[in-house]
């Protein structure tokens, strides 16, 4: 019999298996991964450079009832994981103000090779092209049903993702086995996702990027704010700075707006003085030449076509005050509804999954003592910016380590 299965090979479960061999050193243990190679997703990430932890961690960048923060500080940080015990230098991105922390190599494979290396080194077992389909709780441990064979194990360490990119493996089947275990998932999203917004509201807007402040409303009241390049297309609107607004529609599905500020540089009165010289300088130009010194030119036609009360052509001249303070007014505060998030195929997280009040703090499972979970089936969504990866490689530590010493008849071991 297996002492450890891991289900999924990716962040977390290679991760986990890596731990639980270090806290049981004689422990067999297999990871089962349904695709034909572990780490797929590893691959993908961040571009292919693999942003896998961010200097700026806290409570703020998480969403969801599993309280990340609490396990990424009670495990080893990124550099004793990568550095110290994988090999892998790690150095800020370029885009080093958001604090992003990738592989020196700018390359995803180095640290998934790293992994790997380390798995085999440590005689854990990589079972690819196994589905697990089923979990059968049996006395001294699990019965896992995969596509032609059952798997006998002591100890199962549950880190098969949700939802989000199911072309890298996670098409939340193993979710849905679970809700028919008995767990709580909660209500299940897209995050660091675009947002869909009608096409109509829209128009003429595909393919611009602008750079500016997004808020998420709903209600009147602003419930985050965000900064950074915007981009438009023909039925949503992304960029990182959307992107980490996606987990608010869950909550606030069909309340909830983009006021979007297209030039924070100023305020509305300088703004509105600026338009003002524009007016005198170009007041022989079409109305539609206002913005267009300001912004790329669907931008700017898009927000004189909105601004002006009057539809027949006109030379800017001709606009009213009223006109140049509503084209203002729409810069600093263009409000667009959301109609919904976009797809898994194009969300990077899963909101919602396993809720805390499943597991405890060690990541075991309340219900099954000996099974343990880790990573993005937990319910928990961090921001775009290396959060997701820190989180499944640390509750992977923490799941991987528990479920290790358990073997040995640790404090956490009530399967026995
Ligand atoms: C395109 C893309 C880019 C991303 N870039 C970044 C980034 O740069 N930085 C960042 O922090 N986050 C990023 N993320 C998010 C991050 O990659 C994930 O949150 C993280 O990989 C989750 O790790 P995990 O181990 O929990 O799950 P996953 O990586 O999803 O791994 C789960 C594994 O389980 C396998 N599996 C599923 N069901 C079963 C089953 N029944 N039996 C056996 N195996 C199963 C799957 O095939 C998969 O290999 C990105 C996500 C995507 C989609």
């Amino acid at each position: 019999m297996t002492d450890i299965v891991v289900i999924g090979g990716g962040a977390s479960g290679l991760t986990a298996a890596i731990y639980a061999k270090k806290y049981a050193p004689e422990a067999k243990i297999m990871i089962a991964e349904k695709l034909q190679r572990t780490g797929k997703k590893i691959i993908a990430a961040g571009n292919g450079k693999c942003n896998l932890s961010n200097i700026d961690l806290s409570d703020q960048h998480y969403h969801g009832t599993v309280d990340a923060m609490r396990i990424i500080c009670s495990m080893p940080d990124y550099k004793k994981y990568f550095t110290d015990e994988l090999g892998v230098i790690c150095t800020l991105g370029s885009e080093g103000r958001t604090g992003g922390v990738y592989p020196r190599s700018n390359s995803s494979a180095t640290v998934l090779s790293a992994l790997r290396l380390k798995l085999k080194r440590l005689g854990v077992e990589e079972r690819c092209d196994c589905e697990i389909r089923a979990i059968k709780p049996v006395k001294g441990g699990f019965i896992l049903s995969a596509k032609d064979e059952e798997i006998r194990c002591r100890k199962v360490i549950v880190a098969a993702g949700g939802y989000a990119g199911p072309s890298f493996g996670t098409d939340g089947s193993m979710l849905r086995v679970l809700k028919e275990m008995g767990y709580t998932a909660g209500k299940i999203c897209p995050a660091v996702a675009p947002l869909k917004v009608s096409p109509e509201d829209v128009k003429g807007l595909k393919g611009v990027r602008v750079k500016g402040t997004v808020s998420a409303v709903s209600g009147g009241k602003i419930l985050r704010t965000e900064n950074g390049e915007l981009q438009f297309n023909e039925n949503n609107i992304s960029g990182i700075c959307v992107f980490n607004l996606a987990y608010l529609y869950q909550r606030y599905e069909g309340r909830l707006k983009l006021r979007m500020d297209l030039y924070p540089e100023a305020e509305k009165a300088e703004l509105t003085e600026y338009l003002n010289i524009i007016k005198k300088q170009r007041r022989d130009l079409p109305a539609e030449e206002l913005l267009t010194g300001l912004f790329v030119r669907n931008l700017a036609v898009y927000i004189m076509k909105k601004a002006s009360a009057d539809k027949n052509a006109r030379t800017i001249s001709q606009l009213t005050g009223n006109e140049t303070a509503k084209a203002a007014e729409l810069i600093k505060s263009l409000e667009i509804n959301v109609i919904g998030c976009s797809g898994w195929q194009n969300a990077q997280v899963t909101m919602g999954g396993i809720e805390s009040s499943c597991i405890d703090d060690e990541l075991q499972s309340k219900l099954h003592r000996g099974m343990y979970f880790c990573g993005e089936i937990l319910d928990t969504a961090g921001d775009c910016g290396g959060y997701n990866l820190q989180f499944a490689w640390s509750s992977g530590m923490l799941a991987g380590m528990r479920c290790g010493e358990s073997l040995k008849g640790g404090k956490n071991d009530q399967s026995k």
